[in-house]
């Protein structure tokens, strides 16, 4: 069914298939007012040296998330073809129009990229690149490393995560990786959405897969910067691709168990965070108190841990609105 869709429109200006580093774009068709036609510009570097796995590297699949492209432009640029053996490509910024504005999804089309695979070859901007991926760049991969952070309504304790899968044999590659990549923390994560997502399309491709949240406030730190460069290089050797020993850290296993991994808030207000992240909380703990902002005199909402664990993320701006996540909760494993 997969093969009765027409082409994608995207172009790229690499040779997936050359030896040697190649710097271009996957270039995306946009007619518009201002270049009747003109196109999206994504950077691409394909690094290859003969036979070997391919790992498949992205960042800004949310645009306002900075430890990735960090990461993977400083990779592209450094990375040597006599230095691995197999092929490397690297996306640094995949949803490109949502990473030159600063922004979670795209300002063409509103297009939350996470949310549009396994997108469409005639559809929106942002799913002609969800598709691009899906029926172009997947199938060349090995291993798909795709980083995360929590943007700028976000922040959390830095993780390597992988998925509970139905294949447990594709599930253990995938924790290995995770391993391999030496965050703080590693997380088997539990998603509350994860319908349309790039993790979930890879996965059902059989990839061995990793994601990452590695900071938040739409910024990132110099710790996270450190922690995503020492990553991504890690899960490279772990591949086989990279030579070299992995450069090993501690990292603390923890798990998220069901929904009361969650809180979300339930009315509009100022957000007092009880708890830091990584601290340890105790089921019935005040995670955070929501404080009504139109009159003085009346009580702030409070929001309880629902089970024992660590905060991993929490709600990053000082005003809240009803819905917004407010705090995730993780337990540890070791
Ligand atoms: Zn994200």
């Amino acid at each position: 069914m997969i093969n009765a869709l027409p082409p994608s429109p995207i172009h790229p200006t690499v040779d997936f298939e050359r030896d040697g580093v190649q710097h271009g774009f996957l270039r995306l068709p946009y007619s518009r007012d201002d270049s009747a036609w003109g196109s999206v510009m994504i950077p691409i570097t394909t690094i290859c040296n003969g036979e070997g796995p391919t790992a498949l590297l992205t960042g800004a699949n949310h645009g306002d998330e900075y430890e990735g492209p960090i990461a993977l432009f400083d990779l592209a640029r450094s990375l040597k073809p006599e230095e691995i053996t197999g092929r490397v490509i690297i996306v640094p910024a995949m949803n490109y129009p949502a990473f030159c504005a600063g922004t979670r999804t795209s300002p063409i089309d509103r297009g939350n990229l996470n949310r549009s695979f396994p997108g469409r070859p005639d559809g929106t901007v942002t799913q002609k690149i969800a598709d691009y991926f899906t029926r172009n760049l997947l199938p060349l991969a090995d291993l798909v490393l795709d980083f995360h952070s929590g943007g700028k309504t976000l922040d959390f304790v830095p993780f390597a995560a992988a998925h509970i899968l139905p294949d447990k044999e594709q599930e253990a590659r995938c924790f290995a990786a995770v391993e391999a990549f030496s965050a703080p923390y590693s997380v088997r994560m539990l998603e509350i959405d994860a319908v349309g997502m790039y993790d979930t399309t890879a996965e059902t491709l059989g990839k061995v897969f990793v994601t990452t949240e590695l900071g938040g406030g739409g910024t990132a730190r110099a710790e996270t910067a450190r922690i995503a460069k020492r990553g991504v290089r890690n899960v490279l050797r772990h591949a086989g691709i990279l030579g070299g020993p992995i450069e090993k850290a501690p990292t603390r296993f923890i798990d998220m168990p069901s929904d009361d991994c969650f809180l979300f808030a339930e009315a509009d207000g100022l957000i007092e965070t009880c708890i830091d992240l990584g601290e340890p909380v105790r089921k019935g703990d005040v995670l955070a108190r929501v404080y009504p902002i139109g009159r003085t005199g009346l009580a702030p909402a409070e929001y309880q841990a629902k089970l024992d664990g660590i905060l991993v993320a929490r709600h990053f701006p000082g005003l809240v609105k009803a819905g917004d996540c407010l705090a995730v909760l993780g337990t540890i494993e070791d």
